[in-house]
């Protein structure tokens, strides 16, 4: 039998962002994914702002960049008959190169530090392996599947099948289930999704090396990222990171309907192969609960959403970063028990939301394509007239698919027993980013004087964040912290910005900062903030 801190089942972006996170803060870590290796299989393709600045925290954002689509290709989406015509609706979003300087150019916290990326999943996940591979308390075992578990009061026993068919065992602290929305360690545990089954689509994947350079730029949609058809198939276009590799879906009857979707859709004879073809289901669905006991679920085993606003690994991603270093404390022994008690409360919230979020834009993109008719092409009153409807409509609901800066950024956690809470606070909207403190907020982002982000210089354990010159006396503060045996840093930024976006003299962040408390003076008695910070 093995021994491990954490073991972790199921080797997607989330279990792998999992275990880098644990094995940073040295978790002696164990990851096992029932394949053999990583699958040349498209699935996401937009790791949002958020992702890439937890992915700057894990020290990886420029090698994810390095691997992803280039920095001065922009990120537009059109709504198109065919792509030798020009498209019936441009929505242009910033190219990497273009976003980055939009956020140099501003200093009001209403930027994220990190542009998004587009990145395949097909390419970040090997990208993530080889990371996850070199940290030195990880062990990371593909080949070899999750079968069943059982938890005691000190541990939990997984029992693992091989390739070769050997079975084992192996003892861990804790187990995370990050196996995917079919879940076997959910479905062990007896907990049961709820919300919504909706319509299968096929998703086929191409390679074609001529596309990119031959799409028309004055007659034709031009580069960007998704090319939607108007059509009765809800089929759509999507490039993948190497401008090479396309994925067309489409609700069509058989894998081989979907070479002439494709050709069909960019109308022009290119030479092309067809790499892969799978049907996949839109759910929106969340878990009744994020774990018990030893044992928690993360990323798909405990939210479906429709990639519509792009919030399926990416609220994964978070999930996995916020349980990472609460397992780590509570293994390094300063952690309290309402520290992984508020896992499920803090993420579950963000689950929740975010499923709506994207009922929303899903809603939206549904409205626009209702207005299709066969007609449609028609050099007929009629047909322009379902034309000019179809583009008026899609104006107004396709941006709910492209715009979630709310859901992404501006995730606050609400009543967790780990923050210390104030009723009110700011509403959640999920197309609009107001930057805020409000305790449970993320840290807006805010240039130093010395061209720095700030977010860099908050390290990972708790910090104090001292402002604008404040003669507060934080030794207490800190005292409280060490005396609990939790790592904290006391930062005194004098700069004018962050006093300014911040709007308080004092701030006591988490390891993610997130907002634990805030305020000009500190209580009588700071114990409580480092108790409640500490989940104790
Ligand atoms: C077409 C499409 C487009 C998408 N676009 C986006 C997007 O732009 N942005 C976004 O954020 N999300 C997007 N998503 C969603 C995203 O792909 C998922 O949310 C993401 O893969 C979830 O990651 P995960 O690690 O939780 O689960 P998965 O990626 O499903 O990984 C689970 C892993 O667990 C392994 N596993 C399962 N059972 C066992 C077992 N018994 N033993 C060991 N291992 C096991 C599986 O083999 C798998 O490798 C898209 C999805 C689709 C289908």
């Amino acid at each position: 039998m093995s021994n491990s801190q954490v073991l972790i089942v199921g080797a997607g972006p989330v279990g792998l962002t999992l275990a880098i996170a644990l094995g940073r803060r040295g978790i002696r870590t164990t990851l096992i994914e029932q394949k053999a290796a990583p699958q040349f299989l498209p699935k996401m393709e937009r790791c949002n702002a958020r992702s890439m600045e937890m992915f700057r925290r894990l020290g990886l954002a420029d090698r994810i960049r390095a691997a992803g689509l280039r920095s001065d290709v922009p990120m537009d989406v059109f709504i198109i008959l065919a792509m030798n015509e020009p498209p019936l609706v441009h929505q242009r979003y910033p190219s990497v190169d273009q976003a980055r300087a939009e956020i140099r150019a501003v200093n009001d916290g209403s930027q994220p530090l990190e542009p998004y990326q587009l990145i395949s999943q097909y390419t970040l996940e090997p990208l993530l392996k080889s990371v996850a591979e070199t940290l030195p308390s990880v062990s990371v075992r593909y080949g070899c599947e999750f079968l069943t578990l059982d938890q005691d009061e000190v541990g939990v026993t997984a029992r693992v099948k091989s390739l070769d068919g050997s079975t084992a065992t192996i003892r861990a602290a804790y187990l995370v289930g990050c196996d995917g929305g079919a879940s076997p360690v959910r479905r062990q545990l007896g907990i049961k999704l709820r919300g919504e089954n909706l319509s299968e689509m096929r998703q086929a994947l191409y390679r074609c090396d001529e596309l990119f350079d031959r799409i028309p730029i004055d007659n034709g949609p031009g580069h960007g990222r998704h090319y939607h058809v108007a059509d009765d198939r809800a089929t759509f276009l999507i490039m993948q990171d190497s401008t090479r590799h396309w994925t067309l879906h489409a609700v069509v009857e058989r894998d081989e309907d979907m070479r002439a979707m494709f050709e069909r859709t960019v109308a022009v004879p290119v030479k092309y192969e067809m790499i892969t073809c799978n049907l996949w289901r839109q759910n929106l669905l969340l878990a009744d609960s994020y774990g018990r006991g030893r044992v928690f679920l993360a990323g798909d085993a405990v939210h479906l959403v429709i990639p519509t606003g792009g919030l399926g690994m990416n609220t994964g991603v978070g999930d996995a970063i916020d349980l990472a270093w609460k397992l780590a404390a509570t293994l390094q022994g300063f952690g309290g028990p309402n520290l992984l008690r508020s896992y499920e409360i803090e993420r579950r919230q963000v689950g929740e939301r975010n499923v709506g979020a994207s009922r929303y834009a899903s809603l939206g993109r549904r409205k626009w394509r209702g207005q299709y008719r066969p007609f449609m092409r028609d050099a007929t009153p009629e047909g322009q007239m379902t034309r000019d409807n179809l583009v008026r409509i899609a104006q107004v609901e396709q941006p709910k698919s492209n715009e979630m800066i709310g859901a992404e950024l501006g995730y606050r956690y609400v009543d967790s027993p780990i923050i210390c809470d104030i009723p009110g606070g700011p509403e959640h909207r999920f197309r609009e980013y107001q930057p805020t403190t409000w305790p449970g907020a993320r840290l807006p982002h805010v240039w130093l004087n010395d061209g720095t982000p700030i977010q860099d210089r908050i390290c990972d354990g708790y910090t104090i964040l001292r402002l604008g010159g404040t003669r507060a006396d934080t030794a207490g503060l800190a005292r409280a912290f060490a005396s609990l045996g939790a790592p904290v840093t006391t930062l005194d930024v004098a700069d004018a910005a962050p006093r300014e976006v911040y709007g308080h003299d004092l701030i006591v962040l988490r390891p993610d900062m997130h907002v634990v408390w805030r305020g000009n003076v500190l209580p009588d008695d700071p114990i409580s903030i480092a108790m409640t910070a500490t989940g104790n």
